[in-house]
């Protein structure tokens, strides 16, 4: 297991020139950011400007048409290198929990970690039984998904994810899908990532936790970055046109 090409000194993601396409249609239109350890960068803007796309494009669940993506000093858009190592450092949650149904939550947090990760059961176990603890699972070790409600299911999957040590995690509108009364309890453990230095990029239309948790707010439209800064300096001030509609119909 080679590790030495991390380089944790260099930014977590440092994204130069994105573009991609999907067929005729250009998503990313040339995206330029830098994320350094411990910042929460977070995106909004408008349905299909791209959103999604960029955050699946540095884990390379898309494959950028042009530009480079590298991840803490390693360059994944090279087609020599390890994709799997370096995805293995991101942690991803998306709207949807993609719980496996058929098995407990103890379950769906040890799998991975035996398969991709190879420890035995007792340490596997034991490492999930701590995340569980992290965000306030862990008296649900034994239960199903089924018997969750949105809120604890959301937050068994941001478990999971940290159960693989990841150095980031990419969240795509968390809280999309739950119920008003349930958005609250996972942006508390989203907010305790953050407060323990998570390096995070987060997908959402959730104003107050950008306003309040995010180091950086990032407004896209058209495939572009239109608009970047200060959370409570964007949501108070923007300087676009479009930005001003946007937060004004979210608002
Ligand atoms: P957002 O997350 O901001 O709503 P997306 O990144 O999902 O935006 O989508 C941006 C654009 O890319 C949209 O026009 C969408 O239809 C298109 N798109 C996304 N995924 C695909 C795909 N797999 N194939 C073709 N077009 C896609
Ligand atoms: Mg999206």
């Amino acid at each position: 297991m080679t590790t030495d090409l991390i380089n944790l000194s260099a930014p977590a993601i440092d994204i130069q020139g994105l573009v991609k396409h999907y067929g005729d249609n250009e998503v990313l239109k040339g995206i330029d950011l830098t994320v350094n350890a411990g910042e929460v960068v977070c995106v909004i803007g408008p349905s299909g400007s791209g959103k999604s796309t960029l955050l699946r494009s540095v884990n390379m669940l898309e494959e950028p048409t042009g530009g480079k993506i590298v991840i803490e000093g390693i360059d994944i858009t090279d087609p020599d290198i390890d994709i799997d190592r370096v995805r293995a450092r991101i942690g991803m949650v998306f709207q949807s929990f993609n719980l496996f149904p058929h098995m407990s939550v103890l379950g769906n947090l040890t799998i991975a970690q035996r398969q991709v990760k190879k420890r035995g059961k007792a340490e596997a176990e034991k490492v999930a039984k701590e995340m569980l603890e992290r965000v306030g699972m862990g008296h649900k070790a034994d239960a199903y998904p089924s018997h969750l409600s949105g809120g604890q299911q959301q937050r068994v999957a941001i478990a999971r994810s940290l159960c693989m040590n990841p150095d980031m995690m990419l969240f795509d509108e968390p809280t999309s899908a739950l119920d008003p009364e349930l958005v609250g309890e996972v942006l508390q453990v989203m907010r305790t990532l953050a407060d323990e230095g998570m390096t995070m990029m987060v997908v959402t239309h959730e104003m107050g936790f950008a306003r309040e948790v995010g180091s950086r707010l990032i407004f896209m439209d058209g495939g572009h970055i239109l608009e970047e800064g200060d959370p409570r300096e964007v949501l108070a001030n923007p300087q676009h046109q479009r930005t001003k509609d946007f937060l004004a119909r979210v608002l």
